[in-house]
């Protein structure tokens, strides 16, 4: 088979396992690129020794068993009795999986189990546990004081995956505690006085992530492309200005929402905005090292195969077989010669 025919029936069996996974959470597969997934080359991980200790392995074993029964029964409960061909692919059994120590750009050391000896945890991928999508290679999901400090940076939008409607009620007539009196007028036109829906989007993102709560309105399809004001339009120009006087403390200025205004106002204000901020992006770290540890399971020792014996004790054994033999041989020429 050519590679790219290869790479043509995995990518249909992806959209296959895209488009059903969405009808089972109730939404509408769309799948429209408008732009390039970022490719996250392999990183060069070492393998060596790293610091501390691994879990003990019974630990690491029980807690594989418990995850895995509920995985199993969750496999039946949505797909009936008779689907143990799908613990293969879904929910190994322990023997299967083999265990690693990883070390993450984060500083973090994890213990982490693989499918594979063969393939390296920095070739792996992972899962993202929010959005139950995998993450591209190398990449472990961590929640430790480094990711949850970090900043959530702006992607481009690559592709508009899927949609979910919801409808909110009519905003009741008061003002809402976030304005004052003063700003009646603003209230009375954000205001929505019917019930109103509007569309929420699953999409990915350059950096390969998904994000499940991109916002547009009802009626607004990928292929229709984003709105956009005049690059000369007086509206646009004030927008510029007030961001760029804004008098702020600039220690307090967040970075990543500041240029990603900027970007926002150079590309016409687009809507719906074509980035997204990436929560995935602040978690999902790269695996810098790793030290295998072995399978969850160990391996039972086979007896070991009798020993192959060398040249020179077959010689030896060789020349007393036929010493032996000679001698029986004069014996029983002696016997012959004294029955005569
Ligand atoms: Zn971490
Ligand atoms: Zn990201």
């Amino acid at each position: 088979m050519r590679d790219d025919d290869r790479d043509r029936i995995s990518r249909a069996a992806e959209l296959q396992v895209k488009q059903q996974s969405a009808a089972e959470r109730g939404r509408e597969y769309v799948g429209y690129e408008v732009g390039l997934i970022d490719q996250v080359a392999l990183s060069s991980a070492v393998r060596r020794k790293l610091a501390g200790k691994s879990k003990p392995r019974e630990e690491v074993l029980q807690a594989y068993e418990e995850a895995n029964a509920d995985r199993r029964s969750r496999i039946e409960q949505k797909f009936g009795h008779g689907t143990h061909v799908l613990w293969q692919f879904w929910a190994p059994n322990p023997d299967e999986m083999f265990r690693w120590r990883v070390e993450l750009d984060c500083g973090c050391i994890h213990d982490d189990l693989s499918r594979s000896e063969d393939r390296p945890p920095h070739e792996a991928r992972w899962l993202d546990p929010v959005n139950r999508v995998w993450l591209p290679a190398g990449q472990v999901w961590c929640v430790c004081d480094t990711t949850r400090s970090a900043p959530k940076p702006y992607r481009r939008i690559a592709v508009w995956e899927e949609r979910r409607e919801e409808t909110f009620p009519a905003d009741p007539v008061e003002l809402p505690d976030y304005l004052s009196s003063e700003e009646t007028h603003v209230w009375a036109k954000i205001r929505h006085d019917e019930p109103h829906s509007t569309a929420f989007w699953r999409v990915t993102l350059s950096c390969g992530h998904v994000d499940d709560h991109a916002v547009t309105a009802i009626d607004w399809k990928p292929e229709d492309g984003p709105w956009r004001m005049a690059a000369d339009s007086p509206r646009l120009r004030e927008m510029e200005q007030w961001w760029l006087s804004e008098e702020r403390d600039s220690e307090e200025r967040d970075p990543e929402l500041w240029e990603h205004y900027l970007r926002m106002i150079a590309e016409g204000w687009p809507i719906p905005q074509t980035e997204k901020d990436c929560f995935v992006c602040k978690h999902a770290r790269r695996v810098v090292a790793y030290e295998p540890i072995g399978p969850l399971v160990p391996k039972p020792k086979l007896p070991k195969p009798p020993r192959k014996p060398s040249r020179e004790s077959l010689e030896r054994r060789l020349a007393q077989v036929q010493a032996e033999a000679e001698k029986l041989q004069e014996q029983l020429a002696a016997d012959d010669e004294s029955a005569r």
